[in-house]
Formats: structure tokens, C-alpha cells, sequence
């Protein structure tokens, strides 16, 4: 069926967040950013709000993505919430730079959350600035977009507006506003400050909101809040499998960027394995690696932790420690089921934990990088041990590899295809970010941006035309170093 598209005057608002008692959040509207400019926009994250393509790069739209006009319907709020940062409770965050706009219902009757992320200061910017960088917002925008082309569940970005007033981090750099989108921006923090003030009557309601509009068979269940907070733990297990198995960090795993719907949310220092280290911290404040690749899941199971402690008002707690004892054999799965694929085994025999957990030692030996060898493995071992620097442990290991498939069904042909259907040729690397920031900051040139967008969203396919975008990092990418600085 072919779906009316719509302009911005159009959008059918149903503010459902806005409805919750003002406790929730506080009112406000975005600060004006003078002469915006358009910096991008994605046409596929479009599609989610039937939003017709040409409207987008019109100037009212520039206009409301600088938050200097509003959509009509829009009932501009930031939302309070709590979180656990690098261990320590923080009483108080909430949206310091970000604005809800509103929830826009699709002809499908999906339900998107518009937020404008950089729109200036709320109640909750503390001493920070309200702003965004055009950096980090490239960053956040061609991430979110990739990572749902990677099958993962993420925030999404429609947009990005950029203006020459200036933002001071390090050095000084120049504003912009992502608008981004997801079904919902609550957060496990969302849940932490109602516990924390000890109002569990908030606690019930923004707990029966998430039910209602996100987990709607389990709305109206005597079990309901139990059944969610599994799900919740469920998702993020699953999640975080997904983040291992594609070698992406987050970086800054506090509960406050936690998505209660399970999805990837809030890309800072977020960075994607190169060369295989399972120590390795992507993001450069965190002088402990609280967040190291090999850490994610394990915090995952942490910061299901706070949440479930934060429903105890609402949940017995040995039913929320049940819930927790879910979440291993979630990831587990889920990570078993992702790994023997990118091995292209696509039957689960006994020893096959024993294969994957060798490979990746010995990827750890060598600094292989990650995703080139998981796409050139499905080329064959002759492909994969040319990037391996101890060619006699790899055959010891191919040599059994090779012995596992032979108990697969199909031919190599099939089992390359299926390989190549989960093992990507194209991520985000830092560098390739790095040349459309360097480009867009510098020269006001965004086409690299439109052009890693284009690449990114079909990262499994081979489009031997940008082969250098799949190349390892070249010897000046050492020296970037991405923070929490954004
Ligand atoms: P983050 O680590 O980016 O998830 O941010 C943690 C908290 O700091 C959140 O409450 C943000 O809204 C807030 N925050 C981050 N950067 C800024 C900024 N430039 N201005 C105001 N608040 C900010
Ligand atoms: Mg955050």
C-alpha cells in the first residue's frame, strides 16, 4: 500500500509522555540557533514519519531541526531522570541538552518520540551548555543510521542542522541539533529518580506508560510489572550479544543511557573493534575501562541491577533476583546463536563455544582486525590466514574449523552467502567519521557524510566501489581520541 506522504504541518501528535503528571519532565522550548544550515538528513529514517523527502530539505524544516520553529502539535518537554554514572549515583540528570517534541503516530500506527538533541538549556543542563557539536552529532547521526542497517536495535536520526555560533569543549567548535527518533526515550534513569525520592506511585505510572504504549500484551496482567522488567532484562542481554558479536562499544554505559526498550541509545565514544583486543576501551575518559569491550556484559547485567532494584516498590524482590538470573542465558544464547553464524555454522553442536572462544584468542594474539577477518573467513581459511601473523596456530585452528563444517549442510557457496548475510564489510570505523567531521567542520563539505550514510546502510553487501571504506585504519588514527567531550 502506498502511504500518503506527509509535510511537517501534517504530523499526527499524540504526546502521550507530555500526559504524565508534570513530575515527569519540565515544559520548555528550544533556544533558537541563529542562520542554521543543513548538515544532512537520512530519507530512510524519513519513511518512519511518512515524511516526504522534499520537505526535508525545505527551510521550514531546516527551521525545525534547529529548533527555531516548531511542528504543530509539538509540546516541547525535557524529561527528568536519574542514573548510575561509572558506578555512582547521580540524584539528578535529565535532558540537559535534549527536548522531546512530541510523539508522532505513522500510518502504520507506529509510534515515534521526535527529540531534538542540542536545543539549549533546560532545568536539567546544571553547568553545562544546552549545545551539541557538529562532530558528535555526525558521529551519533551515521552510527544510529548504521547500526539499524546492521540489524541492531538503535535510536534512529532524521537530521542534523548545524550553525557558526560557537560551543566551547577542548577547542572550540561550532553548534548543531540532531533530531532523533525512537519509539521511546524513557531510560532505566527514568525509573532510578522516582525510586531514589522514594514515589512509588510515579514509579507505577511511568512503569504502566512504558507497559501500555511499548509492551501492549502485557498491559492489564496481575503480573505485568514482572513480565516487563523480564522483558527489559531479556532485551538488553540480547542487545548487548549483538554489540559483542559486530565488536561495537559504547563507551558510556550508565544507566542514564540505558533504553528501556532495549535499544542502542546515546552514541558518544562509541567505536567499533579494529584491531581485536578484548580490553579495549573506546572511550578515552574512562581511565578504568568500566566499559571495555569485554565488560559490556557483565555491566549490561549491572544496570539491569539498578532497574530491577528501582521496581522493588513495585515487585517482590525475589522475583526481580528471578528476572536477573535470566539474563546470562539470554546474552548467552543470543552471543552463541551470533557467533556460530559469523562462523557460518548454522546447526549448534557441542564444542562449537570451545571453537568460536579460540578464534578469538587467537585474533587477540595477532591484533587481527575484526571485521576483516570475520568477512574474509567467509572467503575461506586461505582468505583469513593471510591475515594472521602465526600462520601455524591459525591452521591448527583452521584445521578443526574446517573438520566442524564439514558436519554442515549445503555447499560453500551457501555457507559464504550466509556469512556474508551477518558478517558486515562496512562499519563506522573512527577514521572514516573522522574525514567527514574533518570535511564538514573545515569546509562546510558534507558530502562524506551523505556518503558513508549510503555505504553504511547496506554494510553486508560487497559495493566493490568503496573497497577503501572496508580497509583497516591508517596509521593517523591512532591519534584520535573520542570522549565524553560532545
Ligand atoms: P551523557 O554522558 O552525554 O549521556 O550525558 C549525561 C548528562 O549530562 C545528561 O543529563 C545530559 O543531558 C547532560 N549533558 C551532556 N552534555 C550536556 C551539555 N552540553 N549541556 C547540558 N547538559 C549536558
Ligand atoms: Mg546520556
Amino acid at each position: 500500500m502506498q502511504t500518503t506522504l506527509r509535510d511537517i504541518t501534517q504530523f499526527n501528535f499524540d504526546n502521550r509522555y507530555a500526559r504524565l503528571p508534570p513530575a515527569f519532565y519540565r515544559k520548555l522550548q528550544p533556544t533558537p540557533l541563529a542562520s542554521p544550515y543543513l548538515v544532512s538528513v537520512s530519507d530512510e529514517a524519513a519513511e518512519l514519519l511518512d515524511l516526504d523527502p522534499a520537505e526535508m530539505r525545505s527551510e521550514r524544516f531546516l527551521n525545525i531541526l534547529a529548533g527555531n520553529q516548531l511542528p504543530p502539535g509539538a509540546e516541547p518537554l525535557a524529561m527528568l531522570y536519574a542514573g548510575h554514572q561509572f558506578g555512582t549515583f547521580v540524584p539528578q540528570l535529565g535532558d540537559g541538552r535534549a527536548l522531546l517534541l512530541g510523539e508522532v503516530v505513522n500510518a502504520r500506527g507506529e509510534r515515534w518520540s521526535m527529540q531534538l538533541k542540542g536545543a539549549g538549556e533546560t532545568p536539567f543542563s546544571r553547568t553545562a551548555d544546552g549545545r551539541a557539536v557538529l562532530r558528535s552529532t555526525i558521529r551519533e547521526y551515521l552510527c544510529s543510521e548504521a547500526m539499524h542497517a546492521l540489524g541492531i536495535p538503535t535510536t534512529r536520526a532524521l537530521g542534523i542542522a548545524g550553525a557558526d555560533e560557537p560551543v566551547y569543549r577542548e577547542t572550540p567548535e561550532t553548534a548543531a541539533v540532531l533530531l532523533r527518533l525512537a519509539p521511546s526515550h524513557v531510560r532505566f534513569g527514568s525509573f532510578e529518580v522516582f525510586y531514589a525520592r522514594r514515589e512509588p506511585a510515579y514509579l507505577t505510572q511511568l512503569a504502566n506508560h512504558v507497559i501500555e504504549g511499548h509492551f501492549p500484551s502485557l498491559a492489564g496482567l496481575p503480573d505485568a510489572h514482572e513480565k516487563f522488567l523480564h522483558e527489559v532484562i531479556v532485551r538488553t542481554a540480547r542487545l548487548i550479544a549483538q554489540w559483542q558479536a559486530v565488536g561495537f562499544c559504547h563507551g558510556v554505559m550508565n544507566t542514564d543511557n540505558m533504553s528501556i526498550l532495549g535499544l542502542t541509545l546515546d552514541y558518544g565514544p562509541f567505536g567499533f573493534m579494529e584491531a581485536f583486543d578484548p580490553g579495549h576501551i573506546c572511550n578515552h575518559s574512562d581511565t578504568q575501562g568500566r566499559y571495555a569491550y569485554e565488560n559490556q556484559p557483565y555491566i549490561g547485567l549491572w544496570n539491569c541491577s539498578r532497574l530491577a532494584q528501582a521496581l522493588t516498590p513495585l515487585i517482590d524482590a525475589e522475583v526481580c533476583n528471578a528476572a536477573l538470573a535470566r539474563y546470562e542465558g539470554a546474552y548467552l544464547d543470543q552471543y552463541n546463536v551470533l557467533m556460530r553464524g559469523k562462523l557460518g555454522l548454522a546447526q549448534a553442536l557441542d564444542g562449537d563455544d570451545v571453537l568460536i572462544g579460540d578464534v578469538l584468542t587467537l585474533l587477540a594474539a595477532h591484533g587481527t582486525d575484526f571485521t576483516i577477518f570475520f568477512r574474509a573467513l567467509g572467503d575461506g581459511t586461505a582468505a583469513a590466514r593471510d591475515l594472521m601473523l602465526d600462520r601455524d596456530a591459525f591452521d591448527a585452528w583452521a584445521a578443526r574449523y574446517t573438520a566442524r563444517l564439514a558436519a554442515e549442510p549445503g555447499n560453500d557457496a551457501e555457507r559464504r552467502a550466509r556469512m556474508n548475510r551477518v558478517n558486515p564489510k562496512y562499519v563506522l570505523r573512527n577514521h572514516l567519521a573522522q574525514v567527514a567531521i574533518d570535511k564538514a567542520t573545515r569546509h562546510k563539505d558534507f558530502s562524506e557524510i551523505d556518503r558513508l550514510l549510503s555505504i553504511l546502510r547496506r554494510p553486508f553487501d560487497e559495493q566493490p566501489e568503496h573497497h577503501a571504506y572496508a580497509a583497516p585504519p591508517p596509521a593517523w588514527a591512532k591519534d584520535i581520541a573520542v570522549s565524553c567531550s560532545s
